[in-house]
């Protein structure tokens, strides 16, 4: 054989297969491939994953029908399966120091429904941010499954401040009696103070929930502080800063592995998807590292650079600033909205989302480094990025090529 192997040989080799029978899927994903490349991608939610976790994604296991637990499937042939679900969960519980873990949740969306599915019945009263501040959708919307079937009271953040205010949490807890309290927030970008939600949890006799969709990255970079000692259930995706698959994990203790197993499956979910447990594998295993350990404290360092000079481009920071790789900010002060401001900054390829602002009712813009941190950009290119932010929000129209300039010199991936 004189076959010559480079690092990108089996993604080319199959890229080549699908270009040849279907062109237009094979464009669609060249021309998302350089989208990616060539923009800043500050989505707080999302990152890019290692070639070893797409080659995961990429491989049969996508193939096989796995229902159950490893050592009790309803299917044969789940030799592989088994053994893949049983090192992810290994290694999840390793790197996040619990007792038992459930890899097998679709997406956070579905770890938080099993969580729900676990400890309450349709009806409970559950406390949880409130979506007007920062509560995902899965914590009382009317247009989810969460809001239909239990009664969700919301806690706010102090319009000054932007912060949690725990004795409000408490007033809450204390006049409704939830059987839940669920923290975790799609955008606040401050530490919660876990001990604080416990203490009002045990006071009112609560399970608290942690919806840690968001840090769980950097909690496994010992970069933020751990819901795992305090929580009844940690709820989490594997594809935000974790930068793993697109999917979800519930985290527990010993008493509740079977009820959280069993909301999982069969109650909420069929056959895992075992391509994706592999490929939450190998994430697990990277952030294991010690390379994923510093990525974890720069993707913060990033975040406070950035969110620093973007307060000296003239936008008001909604907490004063970040303690993770959230930014949450108000372009008011430069005369634009938040929807405007997000139009402008997508024109210039710079991609981020809007998001709820404590006061008022107009929207802020939320970012994240998760993304550009495993470009290997630092200091200097937040300090690029926010210059490149201020030139686009003031309407300068030259913005894109500059922002391809940063991004030519960061790719996300090798050169095919
Ligand atoms: C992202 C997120 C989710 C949901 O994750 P999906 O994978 O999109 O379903 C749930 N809760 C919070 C707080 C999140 O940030």
């Amino acid at each position: 054989m004189t076959t010559v192997s480079t690092s990108a040989g089996p993604a080319a080799a199959v890229d080549d297969v699908l270009r040849r029978q279907d062109p237009a899927i094979a464009d669609l994903l060249a021309g998302e491939r350089q989208r990616q490349a060539t923009g800043l991608q500050l989505i707080a939610a999302e990152n890019f994953t290692s070639p070893a976790v797409l080659a995961a994604l990429g491989s049969p296991l996508a193939n096989k029908y796995a229902e159950g637990y490893p050592g009790a499937r309803h299917h044969g042939g789940c030799e592989y399966a088994d053994l893949a679900e049983r090192i992810a969960a290994e290694r999840a519980t390793a790197l996040f120091g619990c007792d038992h873990a459930n890899v097998q949740p679709h997406s956070g969306s579905a770890a938080v429904l099993a969580a729900y599915a676990a400890l309450l019945r349709p009806g409970d009263t559950v406390l949880a941010m409130g979506l007007a501040y920062g509560g995902h959708l899965t914590h009382g919307s009317p247009a989810n499954f969460s809001g239909r079937w239990f009664e969700f009271v919301g806690y706010g953040v102090d319009a000054e401040s932007g912060l949690v205010d725990y004795e409000q949490v408490a007033a809450l807890a204390r006049r409704h009696r939830p059987k839940a309290i669920v923290c975790g927030s799609i955008s606040y970008p401050r530490h919660l103070d876990y001990a604080a939600f416990r203490a009002i949890a045990d006071e009112v006799g609560a399970y608290l929930i942690a919806d840690a969709a968001h840090p769980i990255g950097l909690v496994a970079g010992g970069a933020a502080p751990s819901p795992v000692p305090y929580a009844d259930i940690v709820c989490a995706t594997t594809h935000k800063v974790l930068r793993g698959p697109r999917g979800g994990m519930v985290l527990c203790g010993a008493e509740l592995a079977d009820r959280v197993d069993r909301a999982v499956f069969p109650f909420t979910q069929g056959g895992a998807q075992m391509h994706t447990i592999a490929a939450k594998a190998v994430a697990f295993g990277e952030a294991a590292g010690p390379a994923y350990t510093a990525y974890a404290h720069q993707v913060v360092t990033n975040a406070r650079v950035l969110a620093e000079a973007l307060a000296g481009e003239g936008l008001h920071l909604t907490t004063g600033g970040t303690d993770t790789h959230l930014i949450t900010a108000d372009p008011a002060p430069l005369g634009v909205d938040g929807r405007t401001a997000r139009g402008r900054l997508a024109a210039a390829g710079m991609v981020l989302d809007t998001c709820a602002l404590p006061y008022g009712d107009q929207r802020g813009l939320r970012l994240g480094t998760a993304a550009v941190t495993t470009q290997g950009m630092g200091r200097a290119e937040m300090a690029r990025i926010a210059e490149l932010f201020g030139a686009a929000l003031r309407g300068d129209g030259a913005v894109r090529d500059r922002v391809e300039e940063l991004t030519g010199r960061f790719p996300p991936y090798p050169p095919e």
